[in-house]
């Protein structure tokens, strides 16, 4: 996210527009507004859906519907309170988003954004052709809310409560992005990947945003109500559900300000040209949307993030990306007992098709030892990573780690148990800070939910995380770039960042490739130092490097490989005065 996804200067026009608006300007532009805030609560929705989480939908429509309908239905039919149907639209809107989010939320690529379109049309058809929602002309006659004693019967009495809820949620949706939850969702969007071999549980992530988008436009769809007093399908349906895309894309997908900007956008434009482009073209018709997509076509070319970031430029600068605090420490794994055998990897195999990119490969390693593992280009090194970690899962053979069998558990279930790795393709959040990145190795190590992150009630223990990501930042000799944009690092560095968030893990083995790549040589140094420490304090590493002046001077043992087999193990001295050795992967000796 961009230098920041809240400021105080635009939450200060805010507060002060909200407080001013109804008692200055007219009638019709108290309406406009109306309407903003409760596209911009929907909208909101799909910031922490499609912006941070990566997740498109175009059915967050029918979700308002949901919300609309209940109280619609609840309070003239059975002439329940207000007060009460919107828990209650909460809950049907919520068992309605977990049951489609645990079927769509498993689409990968464009298939998911396919499956909220299915599911935005069915319910649309299901608000029209259920008899006791009144079809297709609706339900009228909703009552008014009644606000302790106070009939919200005006726009102009209603604005107040949007646009209070929609600060609600502007607070609710900047807290959850601050946190460790919210680090969990934004590492979603680099793949999942990364995240679970952090010990994220995604498909969790996933719903939870989901679950949360869907309320948003639930609340969105109640205020609605009462405030028309009547509803039908028509503002529920796919284009409805389009436009709401659109709001957020050309606000700005990624910003919670960004999503508000595009309601109002969006709306005063469909306004303005519902108005007058029937006036030019002589006919009526929706020529707006025509517009729209235009418009979409050329933010998309030209300014892909949306407007926001475009006018956050102009505004002085200003960072709201969390700082170091004081915090206790966060208490350790036990020490493994010296010389134990942490890993033990039997028989790993690893097909992809007809390629044997791992054949029976054998070897362990202890705590407390350097275990370096070498072997030219492709010769299935990363491939036994990702075997051994869970990132992939191995074709056949045993992997024994802390003496359990783990070969078939979840890269995150593994991470639990205290192992932990860096890519040899480097995976950080790149807009992320080297600190927010850190601390998503840490997500283990925290307890609080979205909920309490929503509140802001787990201060406490973000501290205790972020101040766990500084001290290993620390000790990786990052403490400069602490708030840097990973980004804007070198390769070399960014490496280090990983072993620094690998660190924040607490693990007990730990798991390298490459780390040394693109460091000068004085930063080599510093790096043999520093896994000579953690070597020291009983840690278990297993090292993959091509540099061999590094991995000679630092293993305690090597084991050779190539073409996905182990060629040689033993001492360094051994494996460097091994004949086949010398052979395959020196390419012979003079
Ligand atoms: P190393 O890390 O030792 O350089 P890798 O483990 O990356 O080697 O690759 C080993 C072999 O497996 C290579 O021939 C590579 O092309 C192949 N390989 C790696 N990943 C995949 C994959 N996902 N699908 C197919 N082949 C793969
Ligand atoms: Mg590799």
């Amino acid at each position: 996210m961009k230098s920041s996804a809240f400021s105080l200067l635009p939450l200060l026009a805010f507060v002060a527009a909200f407080a001013g608006g109804p008692l200055v300007l007219p009638e019709f532009y108290v309406t406009l507004l109306n309407y903003i805030g409760l596209y911009a609560i929907v909208a909101l929705g799909l910031v922490l859906l499609t912006g941070v989480g990566g997740l498109t939908s175009f059915g967050q429509a029918a979700f308002v519907g949901l919300g609309a309908y209940t109280t619609a239905y609840l309070t003239t039919v059975h002439g329940v309170s207000p007060w009460l149907t919107l828990p209650a639209g909460f809950l049907v809107t919520a068992a309605v988003a977990l049951s489609l989010g645990f079927i769509t939320l498993r689409l990968s690529g464009h298939f998911l954004p396919l499956g909220t379109i299915a599911w935005g049309i069915s319910l649309y058809y299901l608000f029209g052709n259920v008899s006791f929602l009144g079809g297709h002309t609706g339900i009228t006659s909703i009552p008014a809310l009644d606000f302790f004693g106070i009939e919200l019967k005006s726009g102009r009495e209603f604005y107040y409560l949007i646009w209070a809820a929609l600060l609600v949620i502007v607070l609710a949706t900047r807290n959850l992005l601050d946190s460790r939850e919210g680090r969990a969702i934004r590492a979603l969007k680099g793949g999942t990947l990364m995240a679970e071999a952090m010990g994220v549980d995604t498909p969790r992530s996933k719903i939870v945003i989901f679950t949360v988008a869907a309320l948003y436009a639930c609340l969105s769809g109640w205020l609605y109500a009462h405030l028309q007093r009547f509803v039908n399908p028509t503002p529920f349906s796919l284009t409805q559900g389009i436009e709401y895309l659109f709001m957020v894309v050309i606000g700005g997908v990624a910003h919670v300000w960004g999503a508000i900007l595009g309601a109002g956008l969006i709306t005063i434009l469909k306004q303005w040209l519902q108005d007058w482009l029937p006036q030019v073209l002589g006919q009526s018709g929706n020529f707006e949307i025509v517009v729209f997509g235009l418009l979409m076509i050329f933010v998309l070319h030209r300014a892909r993030d949306g407007l926001w970031p475009i006018i956050l430029r102009m505004l002085p600068e200003h960072t709201d990306r969390p700082r170091v605090p004081e915090a206790e420490a966060l208490p350790r794994r036990p020490v493994p007992a010296a010389n134990a055998v942490l890993l033990d990897v039997k028989d790993a195999t690893k097909r992809f098709g007809g390629l044997v990119a791992n054949n029976k490969m054998n070897f362990n390693v202890r705590a407390g030892e350097v275990m370096a593992l070498i072997g030219p280009n492709g010769a299935g090194k990363s491939t036994l990573f990702n075997g051994i970690s869970g990132v992939d899962s191995l074709t056949s053979g045993e992997v024994t780690f802390c003496g359990e069998r783990i070969e078939a558990l979840a890269a995150r279930h593994i991470a639990r148990r205290g192992m932990s790795r860096t890519f040899q393709h480097v995976r950080l959040l790149p807009t992320m800070s080297v600190l927010e990145n850190v601390a998503i190795g840490a997500h283990l190590r925290g307890r609080k939910n979205f909920i309490h992150a929503a509140l802001r009630i787990e201060r406490d223990e973000e501290a205790r995380l972020l101040h766990e990501a500084a001290l290993q930042i620390e000790h990786c000799g990052l403490r400069e770039h602490m708030y840097d944009i990973a980004s804007s690092l070198p390769l070399g560095k960014q490496r280090i960042v990983e072993i620094a968030r690998a660190l924040a893990t607490d693990p007990c083995l730990l798991l390298l490739d490459e780390p040394a790549a693109g460091l000068r040589y004085r930063e080599k140094r510093a790096l043999a130092d520093l896994l000579r420490r953690l070597r020291g304090e009983g840690m278990g590493i297993l090292l993959v490097e091509h540099d061999m002046d590094f991995v000679m001077g630092l293993a305690d043992r090597v084991v050779v490989m190539e073409f996905g087999e182990k060629l040689a193990e033993g001492l360094p001295a051994e494996v460097q005065s091994n004949p086949a050795v010398l052979d395959a992967y020196l390419g012979g000796v003079e």
